[in-house]
């Protein structure tokens, strides 16, 4: 069997021999078990479903979470000369079913389907007539509540168990703890279930904390100080934008990256990173999954991200080709009284979950007991009026709403208006069309941030105040954007939202459902041990990282900024006690024993190393008399 996987592995992909876990895991799924697969990242987990899926009959569907992954798998595949395609999102109904056909005849291999199309009727009906021989699912973390990125879609897959309760099922991810991994195995109904990890030990990253009041500068250090490109993860678009102008003003080749840029953009931007052409991306989380650039020689957060998981998967992008790099988290005073905000912002208080939800559908008129089938048009702004609160505080506030299946918010929800200024103030000062010097005065008052960078906008909320229609503000602000003066972004489809249940009770939301106050404890501990590492600074940040992975009695790295003090200062410790000893011998006649007396009780067992140590590389002698000697 394995000379057949080697085949495959040699004929399509090139390679000649599997990595380390790859054959034991392919081995598993050809035996039909159910597998788990816990490779870091840039550990070769696709091969794990691709070659055992080509060694089979029939297709194997991928389950993943990003349209990104989806299609960068499906080009290297066609490129590799193995029929795959995806669905997704957005693609016009008549290719999906063209897709789904070719799906059902064995025109296709690979199936990649995001985790909210299992759920639409058309891919049910067609599920059941494909030949499906294995299903893989990918970022399999994102099923657990437990795990860092939860997606509540994944919770849903396991209904291909109904259609075909045998077919095997693989799980692939770089992260996950052991209540997550059980998580996986309980939610996807494992059965002869075979685990597979691997150590999430990366000897080649050093892991650095710095402390600093001046993080910009300590960028600009690092940046200069290594050599190759860089990452450097913030925790806002906004940031994101501010970040990469100040590097590209101070002479660097920067660029930034997040999810409120258009597609094409941001592809333009990955590819320039990837081929070199740019070092240092600023971004957000949305940058990584999936990237593969093997060259990335440092990684900085700028904050500390949520979790030691986010922190390991993120900062694990640098150094993926095994050559020494660098993962740098920058800490100062004022992020250890972050906690309770992110706390809040992520979790908020039930009590403000509920009034937002009495405030929702009262602005729609939606009574007690009533139900509302309809999608309705939906504005943020509004809600933010009536509420007397920021958009910050609220967005939160409705996804709890919606994970607790009270609401349903349309994707464009997640994606609305945005405009910045291109044009300086004193261009806008000598406007002269008054309908336009009215609107500007207007989003200037209303919105910070216009001349930095893309900020979020209601054209409802813009057009109420300046008492015209919503579809000649959009005119106004689309002329605008013709003469130069700002950059419109508009949302290109009205956020919808759906009422899912009768209105209830507030009272009676039931937070149980959702596991809400766990959850919210869970990411407490999660926050705790993320400031833990980013605080301490007496244990090796790789034992810290590996013990949180639950890889017990790891060994110290040597390699970061803990490690490498404790060596200086044992080597400064050294020199000390080298002093002390070539002083003494000089003068009188010593014995061990009087040197070790000399020694603080705690460095003794150290000090009694350093001596052997010397005895050894005969830098001391200890003569017949028993006093020591100096060569
Ligand atoms: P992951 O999804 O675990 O981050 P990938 O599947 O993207 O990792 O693989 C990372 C890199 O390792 C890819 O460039 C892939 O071609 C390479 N790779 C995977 N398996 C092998 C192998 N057996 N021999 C050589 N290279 C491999």
């Amino acid at each position: 069997m394995k000379q057949a996987g080697l085949a495959v592995l040699k004929k399509y992909w090139g390679h000649t021999t599997f990595r380390d876990l790859q054959w034991d895991i392919i081995a598993a799924v050809l035996n039909g078990n159910d597998t788990l697969a816990l490779l870091p990242t840039g550990g070769g987990k696709s091969i794990c479903y691709q070659v055992p899926a080509m060694l089979l009959e029939g297709l194997c569907l991928v389950v993943s979470p990003l349209v990104a992954l989806m299609k960068d798998q499906v080009e290297k595949l066609n490129q590799i000369g193995i029929s795959a395609a995806a669905i997704y999102a957005g693609m016009p109904q008549k290719e999906i079913k063209i897709i789904l056909g070719n799906s059902i005849q064995g025109q296709i291999k690979f199936l990649y389907v995001s985790p909210e199309r299992i759920q639409t009727e058309l891919f049910q009906v067609s599920l059941r007539e494909m030949p499906l021989s294995l299903v893989a699912v990918d970022e399999a973390h994102c099923i657990s509540q437990w795990g860092f990125d939860f997606r509540p879609e994944y919770q849903k897959i396991n209904s291909i168990r109904v259609v075909f309760p045998d077919v095997p099922i693989i799980a692939l991810t770089a992260t996950a703890t052991h209540k997550v991994i059980d998580d996986i195995e309980k939610q996807l109904e494992f059965k002869n279930t075979q685990r597979f990890t691997a150590s999430f030990s990366r000897p080649n990253l050093s892991y650095i904390v710095r402390q600093t009041s001046h993080k910009e500068n300590q960028i600009f250090q690092i940046a200069n100080g290594v050599k190759g490109a860089g990452l450097v993860y913030v925790r806002s678009r906004k940031r994101a934008e501010i970040l990469s102008d100040i590097l590209i003003n101070a002479g660097y080749a920067a660029s930034c990256y997040h999810a409120g840029l258009s597609h094409d953009i941001r592809n333009e931007r990955q590819s320039k990173w990837i081929a070199g052409h740019t070092q240092i991306m600023v971004c957000t989380s949305a940058f990584g999954m999936g990237i593969d650039k093997p060259n990335c020689r440092f990684v900085i957060h700028e904050e500390w991200p949520d979790s030691l998981e986010a922190y390991y998967q993120e900062a694990g992008r640098a150094g993926r080709d095994g050559q020494p790099s660098f993962c740098i988290l920058l800490v100062d005073a004022s992020d250890t009284l972050q906690l309770d905000e992110r706390l809040n912002l992520q979790f908020p208080e039930e009590t403000f979950v509920k009034k937002v939800y009495d405030a929702l559908c009262s602005q729609y008129q939606l009574q007690i007991g009533q139900s509302m089938s309809e999608p309705v048009a939906f504005d943020i702004e509004l809600l933010n009026q009536k509420l007397k609160t920021r958009e910050a505080n609220l967005r939160p506030a409705l996804q709890v709403l919606q994970q607790l299946g009270l609401i349903h918010l349309s994707d464009a929800f997640f994606e609305p208006s945005r405009c910045f200024f291109t044009a300086d103030h004193q261009e806008i000062e000598l406007l002269s069309n008054d309908s336009y010097k009215q609107l500007l005065g207007l989003l200037l008052r209303t919105y910070g941030g216009l001349y930095d960078y893309p900020t979020i906008i209601s054209e409802q909320f813009l057009a109420r105040k300046l008492n015209k229609s919503e579809a000649l503000l959009r005119k106004d602000l689309l002329s605008l954007h013709d003469l130069k003066l700002l950059n419109y972004k508009p949302q290109n489809q009205v956020a919808r939202l759906t009422f899912t249940t009768t209105r209830i009770q507030s009272n009676y939301i039931q937070f149980s459902n959702a596991n809400y106050k766990e959850r919210k404890s869970l990411y407490k501990a999660k926050l705790s041990q993320m400031l833990n590492y980013a605080c301490s600074n007496s244990t090796c940040r790789s034992q810290l990282i590996l013990a949180y992975f639950e890889e017990k009695n790891a060994s110290t790295c040597g390699t970061c900024d803990v490690c490498r003090n404790n060596k200086s200062t044992l080597i400064d410790k050294e020199q000390i006690w080298r002093d002390m000893i070539r002083t003494k011998t000089a003068v009188s006649k010593v014995s061990i024993n009087e040197l070790m007396s000399m020694i603080a009780s705690h460095e003794q067992n150290q000090f009694k190393d350093f001596l052997r140590m010397m005895l050894d590389q005969n830098q001391i002698k200890v003569m017949p008399d028993g006093s020591i000697q100096m060569l």
